[in-house]
């Protein structure tokens, strides 16, 4: 797992709200305790439903319905190498950039 920021900025550049696999069942399911964990700081949490190249894979989304980490700048910023970071790699469709293919 790379080592992105837990961060507010990096946060709002995130693309997973915007994308078709984090599902509306998913959105509305972990809005509330999303919010509630932002107060408490993003750099304390082990967990968040969002920004998964820093939080690990989703709790909830279980499908690859396309994903939006190639148009995202921490993507860019952190030379990230996969994509669908909400899935563990058995499940994405994994595309492997470089020899780091595990980053
Ligand atoms: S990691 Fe990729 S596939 Fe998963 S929600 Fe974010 S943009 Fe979508
Ligand atoms: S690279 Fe993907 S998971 Fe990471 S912040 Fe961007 S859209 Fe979110």
């Amino acid at each position: 797992m790379p080592k992105v920021a837990k961060t507010k900025e990096n946060l709002k550049k995130c693309q997973c709200r915007n994308c078709p696999s984090y599902t509306i069942g998913c959105k509305m399911k972990n809005y509330p305790l999303n919010f509630i964990r932002m107060i408490d700081g993003l750099d304390n949490l082990e967990h968040f439903e969002g920004m998964f190249c820093a939080y690990g894979t989703s709790n909830c989304i279980e499908e690859n319905r396309g994903c939006l980490c190639d148009d995202c700048e921490v993507f860019r910023e952190n030379n990230l190498k996969r994509d669908e970071y909400c899935l563990p790699t058995q499940k994405a469709a994994f595309r492997c950039r470089g020899a780091q293919c595990r980053a």
